[in-house]
């Protein structure tokens, strides 16, 4: 699979463009369409990949609903494939590399050359401008008319991408790649909040509010880095019960009619915890998450509020603290170095992120989102076509 092209390798770049099936949005709060389109050749730092399965993030359906991409476009940004071709100036990938993708960034604004890409300067740009910003160009078209490509450097919900090689991230080749996307936003992020962001210290107490692939992943890290108290809070009883298999020492139910601080602060050892991690976006729990910290408590944002949403803490309560206050972008990762660490914890059992998966088929991506939605599904993920390790 995906091999047979090797032997034209450098000529692959400039060939034209091939033909592939992409879940398109058309406009916002409606269903994905599955349709053809036409995709370019690789430029010169770009590879062209044959898509294996992608996650779908809470992300893309923020983005179908609500925030203002330009459309059409082609989401998905946990994408998981097989490289087909390269660009000629690629020297650390080729043809039959298996690569999982993550966000892009310009590798040279001040951040990105402190291996800080998450908050590069033109983070929002390169992953949700939908062309590239030198141009103005997509690789992706449709009968000559352009369709809005390069989400998050990917538009991964195709059966072929384009990325840059810088952020397609090569894996070995015996992992089960359908299952690996999602380590490029949702895992990465959850992870990357505990061990990068928080610095979370052993024996050290953690509060996590949301058990979604996002919080379940700290959980998870939590648990590696060797933190004392890890209590989750979290609505849904059988997420609880996941939570408390992959690493939680505590969960606790919001809605059982019981103080939730009180909860927290009993769970922690008594005062309170050390790190609070907010997953939810909602302003009152991100009250409940300050304060149940203890003196010099630190906490992390990740849950995407409304767009109106105000922070609502009174600034004396957490200065007389000295709390610190960190908004997490993913997860403070630098995928190149980041994934790979994460991959290392899969193979020995520490990162199980595969008991969050449940796949579905490309023509069932809308099922899956709406699956996502309601909660039935931890992280969905679409797979293109069978694989088997190895190949
Ligand atoms: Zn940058
Ligand atoms: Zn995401």
């Amino acid at each position: 699979m995906g091999t047979q092209s090797a032997e034209g390798l450098p000529l692959q770049a400039s060939m034209a463009a091939r033909k592939a099936r992409a879940a398109i949005v058309r406009k916002q709060q409606a269903p994905l369409t599955i349709e053809d389109i036409d995709v370019a050749a690789p430029r010169d730092d770009e590879v062209l990949v044959r898509l294996v399965a992608t996650g779908v993030c809470h992300t893309d359906i923020v983005c179908r609903d609500a925030f203002p991409v330009p459309m059409p476009i082609v989401l998905g940004h946990e994408g998981a494939g097989i490289i087909e071709a390269v660009g000629s100036k690629v020297t650390n990938l080729v043809v039959g590399d298996h690569v999982i993708f993550s966000f892009n960034s310009c590798g040279a604004c001040s951040n990105c050359q402190s291996h800080e890409p998450a908050y590069c300067h033109q983070f929002l740009g390169l992953n949700f401008g939908g062309v590239l910003l030198e141009d103005g160009t997509s690789p992706l078209s449709q009968n000559g008319e352009l369709v809005h490509g390069n989400f998050f450097g990917q538009s991964s919900f195709a059966t072929l991408a384009i990325a840059r090689a810088k952020n397609a991230v090569k894996v070995d080749r015996a992992l089960p790649l359908e299952l690996l996307g999602p380590l490029g936003c949702g895992i990465q992020t959850g992870a990357g909040a505990v061990m990068n962001s928080l610095k979370v210290r052993p024996g050290r107490s953690i509060v996590i509010f949301g058990a979604g692939a996002v919080g379940l992943s700290a959980v998870m890290a939590a648990k590696v880095v060797g933190a004392g108290a890890v209590v989750l809070v979290e609505p849904n009883a059988a997420r609880r019960a996941l939570a408390m298999e992959l690493g939680a020492t505590a969960t606790i139910d919001p809605r059982d009619g019981s103080d939730t601080l009180a909860a927290i602060r009993a769970a922690g050892g008594g005062a309170g915890v050390d790190y609070a991690l907010d997953t939810t976006g909602i302003p009152a729990i991100i009250t409940t998450a300050a304060d149940a910290l203890l003196p010099n408590g630190q906490l992390g944002l990740i849950g995407i509020p409304p767009p109106d949403a105000m922070m609502p803490l009174n600034i004396m309560s957490i200065y007389a603290r000295g709390l610190g206050l960190k908004c997490i972008v993913e997860g403070d990762s630098d995928p190149q170095v980041f994934i790979p660490q994460l991959i290392e914890l899969f193979k020995n059992g520490k990162l199980p992120f595969d008991r969050l998966i449940k796949t579905f088929s490309f023509d069932q991506i809308n099922e899956a989102m709406a699956a996502s939605e309601s909660g039935d599904v931890i992280k969905p993920v679409i797979v293109f076509q069978p694989f088997s390790k190895g190949e």
